[in-house]
């Protein structure tokens, strides 16, 4: 039941921008997929 609701209250791992799915990689602060990050440091 602990583990229900720990998955519960976290943030889904998906791009804000494209809705794409985030592959993890180091931190989790990253709300956005490498393609919207990349396009941001253009
Ligand atoms: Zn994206």
């Amino acid at each position: 039941m602990l583990s229900l609701e720990f998955y519960r209250n976290l943030p889904p791992k998906q791009c804000r921008e494209c809705g794409e799915e985030i592959v993890e990689q180091h931190e989790s602060y990253l709300y956005e997929c490498e393609k919207c990050i990349g396009r941001h440091e253009e």
